[in-house]
């Protein structure tokens, strides 16, 4: 199937007489014929058994965002954040060290160099430009991961996926990237070497500023039987002595997702949650043609006015990462822009308070166009020296093109800029 049929079609399958939408299971229980059956399932965790960890409903969103992302499966999340943090957490334990490029999420800057950091767990923050060579030097033997972004939240740089994924192989690590931006629709990290995937369904897929959610999903690639990853491959006393490579073959690392870190820390979205996000997946391939479409105008608009002094889009020719884009993001580059406005964080902050239409919110990816500055709001935790790392700049806006007619979306842009 393709991505627009998969998005209606996977991971629900009505029988005979069945509701054709997905029903919300609203049920934290479910019950068996004897104690021989819930004791099995302790065991070997082959049906629903409470939902800390896993739930009818929000299981068929799971198996379509696998098939999407083209893993073998998948694991739901109450926030991107959870996402990102469980993705580690299931790799590096206290005294481990991972590789992350700078140019990520700030939220993600944050939970990697300070909270992390508290639980014993390092990060090494490297430049995605440098050299081979040069991002190898920064792993060391208890290095345990790579992270990453498709498409940097709000740099917008284009990550070398093939390039992160050799460093991460030739290291004996598996390459997490964050999609969030791209969404399966515009990349397909695992096509390029990535391992597993993180996303922030809060963003495009649920798509409409419902709730928030995210989601880790596994390649099924990576060999954790190298040596580095004893958690994987010896006997874990916590879940009966179960070995997950062994037990679980090439699901290991998302099963040990659910059965260890889901099990433990319960940050599963409900059932509703789920609902809703799959109503979202429903349209997602349709949505993210116009908000490309739409994007690259409003962009082409802000590159002809003098009131901006840069425009990141990778969709612009003009792009520093547009060669790039066109190998990793060749049906568009989402509906986020980047720019700096002449006259420094001042000008930046007269021009959004004269929107009209776009929402001046702490969001992204919304049906709605919305605006947010960076190094005021999302970012305002980081120091001057982080935002330069991650690409941001005092006068940079970043303007979220929506799915209103695109002639509305200049018109506003055009009279708040005459404001300036
Ligand atoms: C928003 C975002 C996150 C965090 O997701 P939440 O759902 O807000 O927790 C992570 N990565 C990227 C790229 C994001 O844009």
């Amino acid at each position: 199937m393709r991505d627009e049929t998969k998005c209606l079609r996977s991971g629900y399958k009505p029988e005979n007489g069945a509701p054709g939408v997905m029903p919300i299971v609203q049920s934290t229980t479910y019950v068996f014929d004897n104690t021989a059956e819930v004791a099995g399932l302790f065991d070997m965790p082959t049906a629903h058994m409470y939902s800390r960890f896993s739930n009818p409903t929000t299981e068929v969103v799971e198996k379509k965002i696998a098939d999407l992302e083209g893993g073998v499966g998948a694991m739901c999340t109450s926030s991107g954040q959870a996402a990102s943090l469980l993705s580690i957490l299931n790799v590096c334990n206290a005294g481990d060290s991972f590789v992350s490029t700078s140019t990520i999420y700030g939220g993600t800057v944050n939970l990697f160099a300070v909270t992390l950091k508290k639980l014993g767990i390092e990060c090494i923050f490297v430049d995605a430009e440098a050299s081979e060579e040069e991002i190898s030097k920064a792993f060391k033997p208890n290095t345990k991961a790579m992270f990453s972004e498709t498409l940097a939240n709000p740099a917008l740089c284009v990550l070398d996926i093939e390039k992160m994924a050799r460093i991460a192989h030739a290291n004996g690590v598996p390459l997490i990237v964050d999609n969030t931006f791209a969404t399966p629709i515009l990349c397909k990290p695992f096509e390029f070497g990535a391992d597993i995937v993180v996303h922030s369904t809060t963003k495009y897929m649920d798509g409409h500023a419902l709730q928030g959610g995210g989601v880790i999903v596994d390649s099924g690639n990576f060999d954790w039987t190298n040596g580095k990853f004893p958690d994987f491959t010896e006997p874990d006393e916590s879940y009966h002595g179960v070995v997950y490579t062994k037990e679980f073959g090439n699901m290991a690392y998302i099963i040990k997702a659910r059965m260890q870190l889901m099990r433990d820390f319960g940050c599963y979205p409900s059932a509703h949650s789920s609902f809703l996000l799959n109503i979202g997946l429903e349209t997602l391939p349709v949505r993210m043609e116009r908000y490309c479409s739409n994007a690259l105008k409003v962009a082409s608009y802000f590159k002809s006015s003098d009131k901006i002094e840069s425009v990141i889009y990778p969709g612009l020719e003009s792009d520093a990462h547009h060669e790039r884009a066109k190998k990793y993001l060749p049906k568009g580059t989402s509906g986020v822009i980047s720019i700096v406005i002449k006259g420094g964080k001042a000008n930046a902050v007269k021009f959004m308070d004269s929107l009209k239409m776009a929402s001046n919110e702490v969001h992204v990816a919304d049906i709605r166009t919305c605006v947010l500055h960076p190094a005021s709001e999302t970012h305002r935790q980081l120091t001057d020296e982080q935002l330069i790392a991650a690409g941001i700049n005092p006068g940079m806006v970043r303007f979220s093109v929506g799915l209103e007619h695109v002639d509305d979306i200049i018109e506003d842009i055009e009279q708040a800029l005459a404001a300036i």
